[in-house]
Order: structure tokens, then sequence, then C-alpha cells
């Protein structure tokens, strides 16, 4: 029986409002995995880990807003474990600039939208991460740079001196598409976020806002 049967193992959500969200399943089915492609409120509650894919941000923004899952995405992404990549790199910084944008806000990062040029100087290379296995093919396509990053948030590898696989506390975001390589560590690690968030029985708390409205999320 493949691994993707096993009732326990936990099941990834891939956002599939727009963008490239059938690789994301693929490669989660690649490696046995548990996906369900999320695109309800509802859909978020039987979701254990999430996926946010590439795609172009300012249309995530409008498809959220006109599905009415701008505020239970946001809340989900505070505490549970997430994984955006590229545009959905983009949707989960706190602060996105060329131009600025709205965004989820999870990940204390500055990120520059369409940083390395045109469409078609979207390239693919292959760099150093922190993760075993030697170094990982990349594929960027219209990629952000993240071009500040906060005390608490770890690189995992950078381009050109620039992080492109970070990750804060149960949030991973890289500005390529591991998705479409056939590497499969990145989606691997996430799992594993994901299965010791769970095992250990523990989510995430939220994060404490300076807000002075208090939120569902932070109460
Ligand atoms: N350029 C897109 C944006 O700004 C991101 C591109 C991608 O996800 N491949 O939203």
């Amino acid at each position: 029986m493949p691994h993707s049967t096993h009732a326990t193992s936990p099941i990834i959500g891939v956002l599939a409002l727009q963008g490239d969200y059938a690789s994301h399943a693929q490669a989660l089915q690649d490696i046995g995995a548990r996906s369900l492609l999320v695109r309800t409120k509802e859909d978020l509650a039987h979701v254990g880990g999430l996926i946010l894919p590439g795609g172009e941000s300012t249309t995530f923004l409008k498809l959220l807003a006109r599905e009415a899952l701008f505020e239970p995405l946001q809340q989900f992404v505070q505490m549970r474990p997430t994984f955006g990549t590229c545009a959905g790199c983009i949707l989960l910084a706190k602060k996105v600039c060329n131009p600025e944008q709205q965004s989820l806000g999870v990940l204390d990062a500055t990120v520059e939208r369409n940083a390395y040029g045109r469409q078609i100087d979207s390239e693919i290379l292959t760099e150093e991460t922190s993760l075993p296995g030697g170094p990982l093919e990349m594929v960027f396509i219209r990629a952000p740079r993240i071009v500040e990053v906060g005390d608490r948030v770890e690189v995992l590898a950078r381009r050109d001196g620039a992080p492109i696989l970070v990750r804060e506390r149960n949030v991973l975001a890289a500005t390529f598409h591991p998705e479409l390589s056939e590497d499969r560590r990145i989606h691997r690690y996430f799992i594993q976020m994901v299965e010791e968030m769970e095992n250990k029985g523990h989510r995430a708390q939220p994060k404490q806002t300076p807000a002075t409205k208090p939120t569902q999320a932070n109460l």
C-alpha cells in the first residue's frame, strides 16, 4: 500500500485558487503524502499543513477576497505549518514592495516582487542549501527577492547573498519553484515540519502583534 493511504499521515492542503497547485499536488503524490486541494474555508479545517503555490500574487489577493478566504487563511497561517513558493512567499511576507500590496503578514521579511526581470529572464540555478543531500536545482520564474529578514528568520539558502529559502517557526518560504524540479527534499522537509508539530501535539500559538485592536487570532 502506498504511504499516501496511511490514515495517520498528515493531509497537506494545496491552495487551489490559481497558479501551479497541480504541480505541488503531484510533488506530494510522488512522495506518498496525502493531499487536498483547498478552495474553501471548510477545506482548511481538514489539513495539517498548507502549501501556497506560485502564480500571480495580485490574482491570489483578488480571489481570496472573492471567496472570503483571506481572513480564514490569515488565521491558519499564523498557527499552522505553511509553505509558500514564489507568489506564495509574497503572500506570506510582512511587507511587499514593487509595488506595495496587501499580504498575510506572517513571515518577518520584506519581499520585492519581480525582482529578477521579466518572465523571459526566468532561470534554473543549482545552489547549496542547508538541507542535507548537496546542491539543489531551483527554478525561478518572475521571482521575488527577499530583501530583508527579521532575526528569527532562519535562512536555508541564498542566491547572490539574498535569502531564497527561509523558515520562521511554522512558516517555510521559497522564492523559487521546488515543485517544478524532480528533487523532493523541500516537500519532504515541509512534511517533516507538519509531522513534528502534530507529534508534539502542539500548534504554534498565534503571534503577539502590536495591533491595538485585538483580532480573533490573538485573543
Ligand atoms: N511575479 C509573481 C508575483 O509577483 C510571482 C511569480 C511566481 O509565482 N512564479 O506575484
